[in-house]
């Protein structure tokens, strides 16, 4: 009886830790989001300064040139933080990106999908004792 009761309570653990986890990757895929809106806004706004100095057809002012190189450190910091929660949400969901071609590939997996590239830990050698051979007791 307590076989059924123990399986109940780890189904509804099991449960609840999923949920919990699929609520942790959400909110995290809606900061990404966010700060995607916020790259996009920021290129916009580079593309538009570097547009407006084309234009004019004379070199930028130093003005300008402080505005655009800031703008590409905050671009740059903006990605930085989406890869680092892009990686978070993966590992949350038990994914691994693949080395070889950054396909994602579940944890468990072997092999990547994508190219065949191994992925697990190399298995340990099973034939490393062979050549020690137990020695049987001599009868008396
Ligand atoms: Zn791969």
């Amino acid at each position: 009886m307590t076989d059924i009761f123990d399986t109940i309570k780890d189904i509804a653990l099991n449960t609840a830790k999923k949920a919990d986890t699929g609520y942790k990757a959400s909110r995290l895929k809606l900061s990404v989001i966010a700060l995607n809106k916020m790259l996009e806004s920021q290129y916009r706004e580079l593309g538009a300064a570097v547009y407006k100095i084309c234009k004019n057809e004379e070199a930028a002012s130093r003005e300008e040139c402080e505005r655009i190189a800031a703008m590409t450190v905050q671009i740059d910091g903006i990605r930085k933080r989406i890869a680092v929660l892009e990686r978070r949400i993966e590992y949350i969901l038990g994914l691994v990106r693949c080395p070889d071609c950054g396909n994602t590939v579940k944890m468990k997996n072997a092999y990547c999908s994508a190219c065949g590239r191994r992925l697990a830990a190399e298995e340990e050698d099973v034939f490393e004792n062979e050549n020690q051979m137990t020695i049987p007791k001599e009868d008396v």
